[in-house]
């Protein structure tokens, strides 16, 4: 599985190009960009690499991971997956003439190519956040970040399902890399020593 990383829009959202070598089917995790202009790198890296793009995923409803959405969508002309508890903010969506959203639930498979990602839905900074698990490494969308987590202040937010969520992803293995909605990579290990939010003695 190789992850392409894209920054993108006005809180420098990760979006990121996950692909197969051997088949080069692809999928396109957030493109949250803002203006059309931005999508043109996406596109080159795509071309250059003749990917195949099968669908995109939205982590969660957010307008900084959904808002390319459209634009990847008349490209590609491929369905957009999101959990069902965040497709409200897809609502514009029904109408167009492209592939309808795909509802994703807890514990879906996501397949492209020999790939496959799994959902494990991780409530909290909204109701339909979901993580998607492979091989080893997670992509944890504005749940986890670096040395941080999404905020919990939202309409809709919860800060109870939060920290169980957090408990879930903690379960996963030591070495698993993980890929945040937002700044650099990290591994499970790594939040479990530095994450001040993962430390039992702080209540958030
Ligand atoms: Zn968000
Ligand atoms: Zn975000």
């Amino acid at each position: 599985m190789l992850i392409e990383t894209f920054t993108v829009g006005m809180l420098s959202t990760n979006c990121y190009v996950v692909n197969n070598p051997q088949t080069k089917e692809a999928i396109i995790i957030d493109p949250g960009l803002d203006l059309p202009i931005q999508a043109q790198q996406v596109f080159e890296y795509i071309t250059k690499e003749k990917l195949k793009v099968k669908l995109i995923v939205n982590t969660h409803g957010h307008q900084d991971h959904i808002s390319g959405d459209t634009i990847f969508q008349e490209k590609y002309n491929v369905p957009i997956y999101i959990h069902k508890y965040d497709s409200l903010w897809l609502e514009n969506l029904k109408k167009t003439k492209y592939p309808a959203p795909i509802l994703l639930e807890d514990n879906s498979l996501i397949n492209f190519g020999e790939e496959s990602l799994k959902v494990m839905l991780t409530p909290g900074h909204t109701p339909g956040s979901i993580c998607l698990i492979g091989e080893k490494l997670v992509f944890t969308g504005d749940t986890l970040f670096a040395r941080g987590i999404g905020r919990t202040d939202f309409h809709g937010s919860s800060i109870d399902d939060m920290k169980v969520s957090l408990q879930k992803l903690m379960h996963l293995p030591d070495y698993f890399l993980i890929y945040p909605g937002h700044g650099p990579s990290s591994t499970v290990i790594e939040e479990k020593r530095s994450n001040p939010f993962l430390n039992s003695d702080n209540s958030f």
